[in-house]
């Protein structure tokens, strides 16, 4: 009798284990391979959360816990914090068991860059994302009325595989190519292919609707300004081959998009309206925004002309 009384007992503590183990987990609907939280049991009993970053930009990361029953976090949750660039490792909290049936699920969001690392830079050089010496027209500018509402993005129309250029230096982030589906409604959104840059001031510059393996960068390639990486086409939402580039600023938790000037002849800084065509000229290698006119002006105070507007 008690023989028996100590096996159901046994069996009792075994499945109550099963399931506590069973409810331990993570759900997520978002992924991405180069950002892995993960955790582990100490010797002491505790759940140790880490976190590894292996891709080039830092990423904002929040962690909250749908279920969290009989056992104490180390931190308040949910749990934000910034994982750096290239980090192999990094602790973040623990989760301590006050019973034996206790029960954790957790799930993550993630944003790429961090907002304590956007620096304000007084010179834009942005470059037109296509090849120095042709033009291509802008078909929907910043805020426009089909799907720019809110926006600061820019469409540039142009033909199935029209070559591609960085518009600033930085470090690859994302690739996508690997999509041949495009079409007219939101349904199709998450088809396209891009290629996402983190630029020195912490921002990001989305090149979006490549063609099928149009891009000619991986991540991790550190591109220049002007540098070709990849091939435009009409993958995603998209109703005809064209490039749709945007910069974003990392917010806490999002991003924002801002508006950003390029370059034009004579070293000029233009904004881009919609249904005008320009033509990409090359980067401006240092020199101060409106080079001629700021020379044109010097020259003038030179020879004794007075104050130039
Ligand atoms: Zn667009």
């Amino acid at each position: 009798m008690f023989r028996c009384f100590s096996w159901r007992r046994c069996i009792f503590i075994f499945v109550g284990l099963l399931l506590a183990i069973r409810s331990y987990g993570q759900t997520t609907d978002q992924k991405d391979r180069y950002l892995s939280i993960s955790y582990r049991e100490s010797e002491t009993g505790t759940y140790d959360f880490y976190a590894q970053n292996r891709n080039f930009c830092p990423y904002q990361l929040l962690i909250e816990f749908p279920t969290l029953t009989a056992a104490d976090a180390s931190v308040d949750l949910p749990f934000y914090t910034v994982i750096n660039a290239q980090t192999k490792e990094q602790f973040l909290f623990s989760i301590s068991p006050l019973e034996i049936d206790f029960t954790f699920k957790y799930t993550y969001r993630f944003w790429m860059g961090d907002p304590e690392q956007v620096f304000a830079e007084t010179q834009s050089d942005y470059v037109l994302p296509y090849r120095s010496g042709t033009s291509l027209k802008v078909t929907q500018g910043y805020n426009g009325p089909y799907s720019h509402k809110n926006t600061y993005a820019l469409d540039f129309d142009l033909k199935e595989s029209t070559t591609i250029c960085a518009a600033r230096e930085g470090v690859v982030v994302k690739v996508k190519e690997d999509s041949k589906q495009g079409g007219p409604n939101k349904a199709f959104a998450g088809d396209c292919n891009f290629i996402t840059i983190y630029q020195r001031d912490g921002t990001l510059a989305e090149y979006v609707h490549l063609t099928f393996n149009g891009s000619i960068v991986t991540v991790g390639d550190t591109v220049r300004a002007g540098q070709v990486i990849g091939l435009g086409g009409n993958t995603g939402w998209s109703t005809s081959p064209h490039l749709h580039f945007c910069v974003k600023k990392p917010a806490r938790m999002g991003y924002q998009t801002i508006p950003v000037k390029f370059v034009s002849r004579w070293s000029r800084r233009i904004a881009l309206q919609a249904d005008h065509s320009y033509r990409a000229y090359p980067p401006s290698k240092g020199r101060p925004e409106n080079f001629a006119y700021s020379s044109y002006a010097y020259l003038r105070q030179l020879l004794g002309f007075g104050q130039t507007r």
